[in-house]
This record gives structure tokens, sequence and C-alpha cells, in this order.
């Protein structure tokens, strides 16, 4: 093989299927995909939180809805704030709050004296661009849930992409004019049948005549010899020129001699785990609406989605709907010591308090949980994602994707570093 590639998720397939060349994917799972994995709980499909297509590059957008037949969908997000729908964005509805926190939100905003200061955490970020109302009752509590970890100690490099919003909008919005924000989302795409899985069948099935995968491997020993990259695993050794990790930092570590520093680096790279509860029910109060954002903090979930918005395939016959609650754990947590059967009860609890789902009402539960999750951008996140991976890039090492580049890359993102990755190796960048 000219190329091993490490971890068959979108990374690494995406890569192998742009790459002119002969490679070989090795994976630990049984089935490959990673994030982009799909499951059925009684026929139904659903993703690891539902996975939408959607990007402000039109050219890898349509690079990927060509892969698999999508239905293309338009955004019906809210967040639920004291048992009612905001729409999403937030500050776009805010005429949907009581008059005192309406007001709240659009005296802060207007008149806001975090404005001309420096942000350098994600919390002042907030402050500054929302002010105080907006942050306080939705962004921060939302933030602090999904993170798991305080807003006032992560960095803005997740965030200080987010316009600031015109002030006519959110005037607008208290005044109750609709308006729309995030424009780049509204509209999204999602394959016809089968999840977002029906995309890794198509790269596999792309790639089949140039590309291996392996799956089920257990990676142990990565060495260079003779100007040779020798990957060890319990079913022999792989031997390349080039190595690419798609496979998460610290996996890739695990099979490495590093440098102390390094080492100590890498465990620093804090990122969280996903539980993803699934639940079928005769009937719910979640309307037409697919992903519903839960400030809440007496909720245990942080966002909930209806599987049924994606699609006639994804509806349940006769009657009845399929949600999914998200939510995440920081490993070594307390709550990642919490039992599966313990998060579903308390899930199934948390939906009838807050009135979107009563107990009597849920027939069926799933629950599956995801070690790499999100990457958390704490304050020291730049610094020691670029030592590790510049350690690696100079052993020759070659990183591409959501944990092996340990940022927060969405789909078209990881389709994006892919494509631009497999240009300068199949030498046809431009760059
Ligand atoms: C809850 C959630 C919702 C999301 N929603 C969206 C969305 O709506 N839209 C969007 O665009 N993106 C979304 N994403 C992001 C999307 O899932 C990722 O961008 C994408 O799947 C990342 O692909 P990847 O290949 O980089 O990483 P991964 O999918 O993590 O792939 C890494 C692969 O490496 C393998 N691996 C790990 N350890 C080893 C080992 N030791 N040996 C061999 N292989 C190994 C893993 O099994 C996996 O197959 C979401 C992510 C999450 C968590």
């Amino acid at each position: 093989m000219d190329t091993i590639i490490l971890g068959a998720g979108l990374a690494g397939l995406s890569l192998a299927y742009f790459l002119n060349r002969k490679t070989v994917v090795l994976e630990k799972e049984v089935v490959p995909g990673g994030l982009c994995r799909s499951f059925a709980l009684n026929d139904i499909v659903y993703d690891i939180g539902p996975h939408a297509l959607f990007s402000k590059n039109s050219s890898i957008l349509s690079t990927i809805i060509q892969l698999t037949p999508t239905n293309r969908l338009r955004r019906s997000n809210k967040v639920y704030y004291k048992n009612r729908f905001v729409k999403y964005p937030f500050e776009n509805d805010l005429y949907a709050l009581d008059p005192p926190e309406r007001e709240y939100c659009l005296k802060e905003f207007l008149v806001n004296p975090y404005e001309n200061y420096p942000a350098n955490t994600m919390l002042q970020f907030f402050l500054k661009t929302f002010g105080e109302g907006i942050t306080k009752i939705y962004l921060q509590p939302y933030n602090e849930k999904i993170w798991k970890f305080d807003p006032a100690f992560m960095d803005t490099q997740m965030v200080e992409r987010i316009p600031k919003p015109p002030k006519e909008d959110v005037i607008k919005s208290a005044q109750g004019i609709p308006t729309e924000g995030y424009l780049h989302q509204l509209y999204f795409y999602y394959p016809q049948q089968g999840g977002i899985q029906q995309l890794i069948h198509a790269l596999i099935e792309r790639t089949q005549d140039k590309t291996e995968i392996i799956t089920s491997v257990g990676i142990e020993q990565i060495f260079f010899e003779q100007g040779t990259w020798c990957v060890t695993t319990k079913q022999g050794v792989f031997r390349a020129a080039t190595l690419i990790n798609c496979m998460p930092l610290h996996e890739l570590l695990k099979c490495l001699e590093v440098p102390e520093d390094v080492r100590r680096a890498a465990a620093a790279l804090r990122y969280n785990s996903i539980h993803i509860v699934a639940l079928q029910c005769l009937r719910d109060n979640i309307g037409e609406n697919f992903a519903v954002y839960v400030p809440d903090t007496k909720a245990i979930f942080h966002r909930i989605s209806k599987v049924d918005f994606l699609g006639k395939y994804y509806c349940r016959v006769p009657e009845g709907s399929t949600v999914l609650a998200e939510i995440t754990y920081r490993p070594n947590s307390y709550l990642a010591d919490v039992s599966p059967e313990e998060i579903v009860c308390t899930v199934i609890r948390d939906f009838d308090r807050i009135g979107l789902i009563k107990e009597n009402d849920i027939v069926t539960t799933d629950i599956r949980s995801f070690h790499y999750a999100y990457v958390i951008y704490d304050l020291a996140h730049r610094e020691n994602t670029d030592k590790v991976l510049q350690y690696l890039s100079d052993l020759g090492i070659i990183c591409c994707g959501r944990f092996a580049e340990f940022e927060y890359l969405n789909m078209d993102a990881v389709f994006e570093h892919s494509l631009r990755l497999a240009a300068v190796l199949n030498g046809t960048s431009h760059d």
C-alpha cells in the first residue's frame, strides 16, 4: 500500500475517496463511520445526534450531497425556555419572552457596557456581542450544559466567527416582526433514507477499487523504519510510505513513543463524551420542530430532536414519533459514573417534568454512548494542540479530522480538510 490511514470515520473515508492512490484504512470498530454512524430503533434510523448537512462553502456542500440522495429541509429549531418555544437563534425571537425579560434582553443588547472591551473568553464574547440579558437567560446556561465546562474558562476560537446580530433585527425581534439569523444553516440536507451513515456507505462504495478498509483492528505500535511507516496490529504489520492519522490524538499517542512534554500537552486536551437517548412515544408536544435547545438546568439533556422531521422514512407508522436527547459528560467527571439505566430514567422524568413528553406515552428507549464527541476549547487548547500537532508533523505524521486535529469540525469542514490534504498529496494543490 502507498498510504495507511488510521480511523475510518468521515475524515479517513473522504480522504481515501479524494486520494488518487492505493490506501488501507485501519478501523478499531466493527462498523466504519465513526461519529457518522447511524442506528435503528424499531426500524427508525437515527444518528449520534441528528447530522444536518449545511455549509457556507457551496462547492463542498454540492460535493457532499451528490454522493447520496438527500432531502432539502428548512430549519425549524427552537429554544425551549420556561415551557415555551423561542425561535432559534434566540435573539431573533425576543417577542416570545415575557415583557420584563424581553426588555432585559433588548436594553442590555442596545446599551451594552461590555461592548468596547476585548473578549478573551467565551463568556466575555457573549456579553460583548449579545449583552447581559441574552447571555444570562440563554447563552450561558446552555453553553454550560453542552460543554460541561465554564465558558469563563473557554477561549473564543469557537465563537469568534459568530456575527454580532444587526441592531435593527434585534429591535424587530422584540417587536414581534420575524427575522432570520445564521442564514447558512436555514436550509440543510439529509439523506432520504438510512440516516447520515448513507454518506459513509456512498464513500465506501466509491473507493472500493483503490481502498481496503480493515475493521475491528487494534493498533498496537507505530514506528518509522528504513523509510517506511510500520503499524503493528493483532492482524499483522502494515507498512506504507505515508501515514495519515484520522483517529483521535489521544488514541494515536498511545501507540507512539513521545517526549514527556508532548505527552503532558496531549493529556491536557479536553473533550466531552456523549450519551444519545432515543425514545419512541405515542405522542409528544414538540410540534413540527426539529432540534430544540434546552437551557433549563433542571433537565439533564441540552438538546432534543425529532427524527420524524427528516422525511417520510424517518416517521413511525401508523402513529407516534422518535425523539433523541443528547447528554454530554466529561470523562472522569461525576456524570461519567452515572449508569446508562439511570440516565434513561432521568431523561424520561425530565421530559415529563418539562411537559414535552408524558412518561406514560413512552413506548421504547435506547441509549448509546460515544467517548469522543466534542472538543472543548479551554484556555490552553490552542497551545496544547499546536504543540502536539507540531511534534507529529515534524515526525512526518499528517493529521486530518475532528479529533485528529483536535478542532470543532463539522462534516463540511472535515470534507474540506480532506480535500485540501488530498490535493497536496496528489500533487494537484495550487496553494
Ligand atoms: C452530537 C454530534 C452532533 C453532530 N452534528 C453534526 C451536524 O449536524 N452537522 C455536521 O456537519 N456535523 C455534525 N457533527 C460532527 C461530525 O460528526 C464530525 O465532523 C465527523 O463525523 C468527524 O469525522 P472524523 O472522521 O474526523 O472523526 P470520527 O468520526 O471521530 O472518526 C474517527 C475514527 O477513528 C476510529 N478510531 C478511534 N480510535 C481508534 C484506534 N485506536 N484504532 C483505529 N481506529 C480508531 C473511530 O472508531 C472512528 O471511526 C456532530 C458531532 C456530534 C458529536
